[in-house]
């Protein structure tokens, strides 16, 4: 009797220090694996995927009808090196991936894409940025692949204000795009407007206003000197504390706890609003300290830095047929690399050469 107990005990113990080890190493494996600490502490966890440098619109200040120079179709990585590489950079600690371009939904078998890499392990969220004019056709099929955050960029809500942004008549395809989205339950939908004086800040307060009726999260971006012919200059540049003294005039604005998910937005919401108000203060009140994010450009360089030119070329040796191992010490060397600061802070901002468009905004 005395035995037996003596050996369920010991059956007790060796089991439940068993169990306790072997959660103790997941545990061990799972922080590794998340926190990947990068010198000054960042954790780089985000990766921005530009599937395509091309696009159905021609934004003044992100992709002039002249000037732009795209990338060969044979230099665009294909469907398959993307999820590759998509998977390597998970195994660096990437959590996030966010599709962008050029136009996302411009590209051919964009949505069985999605769909495989819905499916990649350990990828915690995949998320959409476009310019709405597909996404009314595209919307469903979206959802169905699990995904519901989407940004879509929406400089005016003038029909013919949005034609001299753009370049194309399509207003009326976004908004349609939106309220399908809103109706299919993307959650959120962030509204993205580049605020531009003398182009269009003067719908600052309307872009607010729609804040109130409807769910949406309009978040203002800084306007950039990215590009070659992109139209940036001082007197085009609107810091985020001009449009924030801008919309006090509508009534209180209450600010919400800072969401890791919303990255470096600050945020508001009007009183007794339904969606909120983001903004993004990439030059006045830059966040390099937080920034979590590595870019992937189309034709298959890492880039630490939306501002720096620094990149790695990742689809050469990946082309070459080289291992896992060395294109993964590849991504660790980026994330490793990843500037400081983007240097846009000077009076006089250095401009990047690149368009937004081919490095994926
Ligand atoms: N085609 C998609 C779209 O329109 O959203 C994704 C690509 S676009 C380059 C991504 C984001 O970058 C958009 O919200 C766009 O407004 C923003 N963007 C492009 N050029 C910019 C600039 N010079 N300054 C600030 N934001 C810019």
């Amino acid at each position: 009797m005395v035995t037996t107990t003596l050996v369920d005990e010991r059956h007790f113990f060796f089991n439940f220090y068993l169990v306790a080890a072997k959660g103790l190493h997941w545990y061990i494996k799972f922080m590794q694996i998340e926190a990947l600490p990068e010198k000054g502490k960042r954790i780089i966890n985000y990766l921005r995927l530009s599937v395509t440098d091309r696009c159905n619109l021609r934004c003044i200040y992100c992709m002039p009808e002249e000037g732009v120079d795209f990338v060969p179709h044979d230099e665009v990585l294909s469907y398959e090196e993307m999820l590759r590489l998509v998977e390597i950079c998970v195994k660096a600690g990437i959590r996030k991936v966010r599709l962008t371009g050029g136009e996302p939904l411009v590209r051919k078998g964009f949505l069985s894409f999605l769909q495989r890499l819905s499916a990649v392990e350990d990828l915690k969220e995949i998320s959409l940025t476009t310019n709405g004019v597909l996404l009314k056709d595209y919307a469903a099929d979206i959802r169905r692949c699990g995904i519901c955050r989407i940004n879509v960029s929406l400089d005016s809500l003038d029909r013919r204000k949005f034609l001299r942004i753009t370049g194309r008549d399509r207003f009326v395809r976004v908004l349609e795009g939106i309220e399908e989205a809103d109706r299919l339950g993307f959650e959120p939908i962030k509204i993205n407007v580049v605020a531009m004086r003398g182009i269009n800040d003067d719908e600052i307060l309307d872009f607010a206003r729609l804040t109130v009726t409807k769910p949406y999260h309009v978040r203002f971006i800084e306007f950039m000197p990215v590009g070659k012919n992109n139209g940036w200059s001082n007197d085009r540049f609107i810091p985020a504390e001009e449009i924030m003294n801008r919309i006090r005039t509508l009534g209180d604005l209450k600010a919400l706890n800072h969401n890791s998910l919303d990255g470096p937005a600050q945020r508001f919401i009007l009183q007794g609003a339904k969606g909120e108000i983001g903004l993004i203060a990439a030059l006045s009140n830059h966040f390099c300290d937080q920034c979590n994010r590595l870019r992937l450009t189309a034709e298959g360089h890492l880039r630490g830095c939306l501002f720096s030119d620094q990149e790695i070329d990742i689809k050469t040796p990946l082309r070459q047929g080289r291992g896992e191992e060395e294109l993964l010490e590849l991504v660790k060397l980026a994330i490793d690399r990843k500037p400081k600061d983007h240097g846009l802070v000077q009076k006089d901002p250095r401009k990047c050469v690149r368009h937004m468009s081919s490095i994926g905004g």
